[in-house]
Formats: C-alpha cells, structure tokens, sequence
C-alpha cells in the first residue's frame, strides 16, 4: 500500500532536531518572563469571522492563504494564520482588563497559511509573540521592540537589522491612501493583475507586494511619514529617542507596511542576513494595532506585539544549538538476570534525576556496550553479578573507555561528575 504523507508545506518535527525547538522555546520564556509577560494559550481553530475582521479582509492571508472550511454543523472556521486576532479575542471573551489595566501576554504556537512553500515559508509554521495592551505611550512600543531585538542576542544570531515605520493614525490613511491612488494610477501599466485589483481595493498593500515590477513602481511612491499627525509624528520621535536609550540600532524605513490591515502607528522588522534564509529575510514582524480591539466589539485599547518566525530562527542558528541534547547514561547487564538488575539500576537513578537507557533485552555484554555507545549514551553501567552483590556496579566511561567499580550509594554523584 502507498505510504501516507503529511500535508504539503507542513512538517514534522523529529526527535533529533527537538532539542533546538525546546532551546527557542524556552529561552523566549525566560526573556519576555524578565519583561513580566504571562503565557497565553489560545485555540487553534477559531470562528473564520475573527480574521476577516481582525486581519482585514483584503490582505493576502484572508484573501488567499487561510485553511478555511465549515465543519459538519455548518460553522464557518479557520485554522488560525497568526496568534494576534486570537490574542485579543479570548482577551476581551475573558474580560482581562477588569484584573488589570495593561496586560502583558506572550504565546507560542503553529500558525496555519496556505502559501506557496519554500526555505523559510510553510503551510504550518510556529510563531512566539507577545502582545502589550493597554499602553499608548512609546515607551511600550520601545520595550516590544526591544524584548524582540533582546531575543535574537539571547540566541546569538548576528548581523541582524532593525526595521522600522509609522503608519499613522485614521487620520493619515485615508488622506495617503488618496496619494498611493494618484501616484499608483499613473504606473498602472508596470503592476501586477493582483495590484492592479488592490488599487480600488487596498492600495496601502500594493508597497507589500513582491513582484518585481510593482516593487520598482513603489519605489518612488509618497512617504507615509509626510502624512503623520502631529501626536503620531511625535509618537514616533519618542520611540526613536526610547530606542537609543535601549542601545539599539534602527533605519526608518518609510516604505514597509507589513502585511496585515490592523496595524496604526509604529511598524517594524527585523531581519536576518543573507542565504541561510533563503528569500525570506524577515525574521520578527511587528507593530501597534490600536483600532483592533474596538475591530473586534472592544473598548478602543492601544496595543502593540510582535510575533518570530520559529523556523527561520533555526535556520540562522544553524548547528550551533546541537550540543543541548541532554547527557544520559546506558545500564548493561551480564550473566542470568541482567535485564531485571539493569531496571532497579536504572530506576535507582532516574529518581536521582539522570537519564537512563536500558536494554530491554538479554544479550551479550559486547552487543549492549555497542548499542550503548551508538545510542550516543556518555556512560554505561555494567550490572554484573558479582559487583552487584557486593551492592556495587561498573561505570564506564564510553569516551574514554575507563572502567572502575562504584558501589550503588555513590554512583549517581560518579556519573553526574562524568557528564
Ligand atoms: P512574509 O513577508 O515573510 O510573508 P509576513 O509579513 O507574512 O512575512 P507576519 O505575518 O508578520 O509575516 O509573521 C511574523 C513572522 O512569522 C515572519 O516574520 C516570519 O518569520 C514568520 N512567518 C510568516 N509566514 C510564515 C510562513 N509561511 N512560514 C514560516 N514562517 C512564517
Ligand atoms: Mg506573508
């Protein structure tokens, strides 16, 4: 019978590289922890509504990318794409503002986008992110961003850029949507069909678009930042004099405006260098969502976040996180009843917090030293009858080969000092 295969663009993710996954994992933990943010764990599936209202429904992941269906009762949902809208949702559904007035949340988890895949780019992809609401100050926009950057020392990925924008306030979009109109319907024969569409629709997002011919045409577009009110300008200003004050190095670049609709005032990114991502350079994403709240049947609460790419994180850490995999030892037995000493060896230690490896099986004791060694095992225990009946064991170095008797009180601290 043909094999089955997991879905296209998705993954799985196999014992020998989950060591790196728990590595990012929980340093992320600990970093936004010293922040004080708490985790959140929300539902994968989710009512459709919630995207098309929270992300918008003209940006390429309601559009084009979501894992949407009706279940056997009718329901219309979706696997979420992004941990924001679903954030914010079980925020209000909680009613988390009446504990405190800032929340400070964080999350990790799969996201779900039917895109084309590539390095970098899956159809089920994981995110770590974190979401401060509650804060309209540009110290919080500062302290995002700067808990993002942190992140990506923490892990020792270098030659990383800071990215970073304002998209205003309501009162800028509509009057740099009108200029986006002007200056994009003169160009009209150099963009995409897509583009093309996006000028009635979106025209904010043909400046997110890849295709060669419409990033050339943007270029030259108008700059948001001449739209800005006076209080976002001024907002942006400060965060700039924030972001010095954390020792971090930025470009504004006033031509990024991230791929989802919510965003208001500041935007940014963070980008990894060169091949080892592929085409896909973009590591963090995130900005402030001020009118998402009030999107979705809340009071209007000024909110910024963030979320990582998990597997584009692996890629720029490359082998350098191999040596995480925790030591273990390997119990052997010889003579009649070595399975049944190798297992109250074996226990003994595990309630001293080692790992250990037994073999299940009789066998020789030149097979099981073999399969302790191949097993990648640092020590094995040789419970053979006679030591142990003077309540004591052989442990074996297996990288050395040395040998020496250790009686079964002090074998925990003999092995803790060999690994
Ligand atoms: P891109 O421009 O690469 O499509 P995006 O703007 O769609 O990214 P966000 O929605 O901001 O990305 O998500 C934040 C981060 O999640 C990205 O910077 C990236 O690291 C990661 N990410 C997004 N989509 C994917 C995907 N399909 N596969 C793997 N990682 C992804
Ligand atoms: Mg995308």
């Amino acid at each position: 019978m043909k094999k089955l295969r997991c879905v296209k663009g998705m993954h799985d993710i196999l014992p020998e590289d989950i060591s790196k996954w728990h590595y990012i994992e929980n340093s992320f933990r600990a970093l936004v922890g010293r922040y004080r943010y708490e985790e959140i764990r929300t539902p994968i599936l989710e009512p459709l509504d919630l995207f098309i209202r929270g992300i918008g429904e003209t940006t390429d992941i309601v559009e084009k990318e979501m894992y949407a269906f009706s279940d056997k009762g009718n329901a219309q949902l979706a696997l979420r794409p992004e941990g924001t809208a679903s954030v914010i949702r079980a925020f209000l559904q909680n009613n988390l503002d009446s504990i405190s007035t800032i929340s400070k949340l964080y999350y990790i988890g799969p996201m779900f986008r039917r895109e084309r895949p590539a390095k970098g780019r899956y159809r089920q992809f994981y995110q770590a992110g974190a979401e401060l609401i509650g804060v309209e100050e540009p110290s919080a926009d500062a302290e995002i961003i700067a808990m993002a950057v942190h992140f990506v020392e923490t892990l020792g990925i270098e030659n990383v850029t800071v990215q970073i924008n304002s998209l205003g306030d309501e009162d800028t979009r509509p009057r740099y949507r009108q200029a986006l109109v002007e200056y994009f319907s003169k160009l009209q024969d150099n963009l995409c069909t897509d583009c093309i569409r996006r000028l009635d629709t979106n025209p904010l997002r043909i400046l997110d678009c890849k295709v060669t011919g419409c990033a050339k045409a943007g270029a030259e577009a108008p700059s948001v930042l001449d739209f800005l009110t006076r209080d976002s300008s001024q907002h942006f200003e400060k965060l700039q004099e924030y972001l010095s004050l954390y020792n971090i190095s930025f470009n504004v670049a006033p031509g990024m405006v991230r791929g989802l609709d919510y965003y208001t005032r500041t935007i940014f990114e963070i980008q990894g260098a060169g091949e080892l991502l592929g085409a896909q350079s973009t590591i963090v994403g995130g900005g402030r969502y001020n009118g998402l709240v009030k999107q979705l049947g809340g009071r209007e609460t000024p909110t910024i976040g963030f979320a990582f790419g998990i597997e584009r994180l692996l890629l720029l850490l490359g082998e350098g996180a191999n040596h995480l995999k925790s030591n273990f030892a390997f119990v052997a037995g010889v003579g009649n009843g070595d399975v049944t000493r190798a297992i109250i060896v074996a226990e003994q230690l595990r309630r001293s917090g080692i790992n250990v490896d037994v073999p299940y099986k009789q066998g020789s004791l030149r097979a099981q030293l073999k399969r302790a060694d191949k097993s990648g095992a640092v020590v094995a225990i040789i419970a053979g009858e006679d030591e142990y009946c003077r309540n004591a064991v052989t442990l074996r170095n297996l990288k050395t080969g040395e040998q020496q008797e250790v009686h079964l009180d002090t074998l925990a601290e003999k092995i803790r000092e060999l690994m």
